[in-house]
């Protein structure tokens, strides 16, 4: 075909991440409204709790509002409040920070390990201290902290180990998931993780008095087995799901494991079509760990790819391609400052992270062609430079 007759490419857009609903998503949330269960009373929450806790290994699940009401709901039921401190990433979602902030805890950000991105276990070792009465162990865009890593980092401190595993769904850690590896677990459903509610949330854990105690401060402290006589104990909150999100979250684990490997799959091609262009860090997956690429990370380093983080985003925006940068740290926001205003250390991974990390286009339905267009384009990009 000449050039003047080839027939000029639509223009493209590839969002970051959009939702996959065509299974019986719209079928369930339909039977739903139908039989009129729309609040957080109703079939769909219980069956969506069991379900996907034991999908991840745990036997108990509290469907919540959101991601960071389970993070802040799990820390709540651990007994974190004034006084203690928790140890988390400084490169993270900032809910993480939030969460201990909404305790009234103090939080201690560590500095993260320059391949994954999760907390750095050395660092962790040093931060632990008498006061330090929780973890926040994030599995960083899908790959899964090691666990017996951090549980010999906090040894003989007493401090429970959270797992925030709003991004890592599926995530396995020498053959346990997500979920299942600390003593309590928050999962985010919001729409683009890797199974999606819309909106909501789950605090999984084995142990049943952790998830009693989720279950009563996320409906206002009501007793849970006695009849209402409105006399609250303590302060709750509202942070229920509703039976409608559940229906959703219902459709959305029948294909579970398909839509964790859809995600795997994306990862493998986007890593067969980058790994030759200079100056582009692939994610990893360590051994014994099974990373499940919630969103496609890479990092761009600029003096060898031709051109900065930025510089790359706008391009690609330019081709229709959205992405998004890296997470800033923790020790750069005002509140993180506000609550450690004598914060002395240096985080010279998690700098490095925020200044070079890009996550690509990471859609469930995302196809091969968008790939390799999205690769094309860095590729060309890079060389530009
Ligand atoms: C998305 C996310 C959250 C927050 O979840 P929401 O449902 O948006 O509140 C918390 N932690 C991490 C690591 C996340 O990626």
């Amino acid at each position: 075909m000449s050039a003047a007759s080839k027939p000029s490419p639509a223009p493209r857009k590839i969002p970051v991440c959009v939702p996959l609903l065509d299974g019986h998503e719209e079928r369930y949330v339909a039977q739903a409204v139908r039989d009129g269960w729309i609040s957080s009373v109703g079939p769909a929450v219980a069956a969506f709790e069991k379900g996907f806790a034991s999908w991840c290994g745990a036997a108990h699940g509290v469907g919540v509002s959101n991601g960071t009401a389970a993070l802040h709901l799990a820390l709540r039921a651990l007994d974190v409040g004034p006084g203690d401190e928790v140890v988390i990433p400084d490169f993270a979602m900032v809910a993480v920070l939030f969460a201990v902030l909404y305790c009234g805890a103090t939080p201690v950000a560590v500095d993260v390990e320059p391949d994954t991105g999760n907390l750095d276990p050395a660092r962790v070792a040093e931060a632990v201290g008498p006061r330090t009465k929780a973890v926040i162990a994030v599995h960083t865009y899908g790959h899964p902290c090691d666990v017996e890593a951090l549980r010999a980092a906090t040894a003989g401190s007493g401090a429970a180990i959270v797992e925030d595993a709003a991004e890592a769904h599926g995530a396995e850690w020498r053959g346990r998931r997500a979920g299942a590896l600390g003593d309590v677990a928050s999962f985010s459903f919001y729409a683009n993780k890797i199974l999606t509610t819309g909106e909501g949330g789950m605090v999984v854990t084995s142990n049943e008095r952790l998830a009693e105690r989720c279950r009563y401060l996320r409906n206002l402290c009501f007793p849970l087995d006695a009849p209402r006589d409105y006399f609250h104990e303590e302060i709750g909150f509202n942070y229920r799901l509703t039976n409608v999100q559940a229906a959703l979250g219902l459709a959305q684990l029948e294909r579970a494991d398909a839509l964790v490997e859809r995600r795997r799959a994306t990862a493998r091609r986007y890593a067969a079509r980058l790994a030759a262009v200079p100056g582009v860090r692939l994610p990893i997956e360590r051994a014994g760990a099974r990373n499940v690429h919630w969103m496609f990370a890479i990092r761009v380093d600029p003096e060898r790819f031709g051109a900065t983080r930025d510089e790359l985003a706008r391009e690609l925006a330019g081709r229709g391609v959205e992405t998004r940068p890296f997470f800033r740290p923790m020790h750069v926001q005002p509140p993180y400052l506000r609550a450690r205003p004598d914060e002395r250390r240096s985080f010279l991974v998690s700098d490095r992270l925020a200044a070079e990390g890009l996550y690509l286009p990471s859609s469930p339905a995302l196809t091969d062609d968008d790939v390799a267009y999205v690769c094309e384009a860095i590729a060309t990009i890079g060389r530009r430079g």
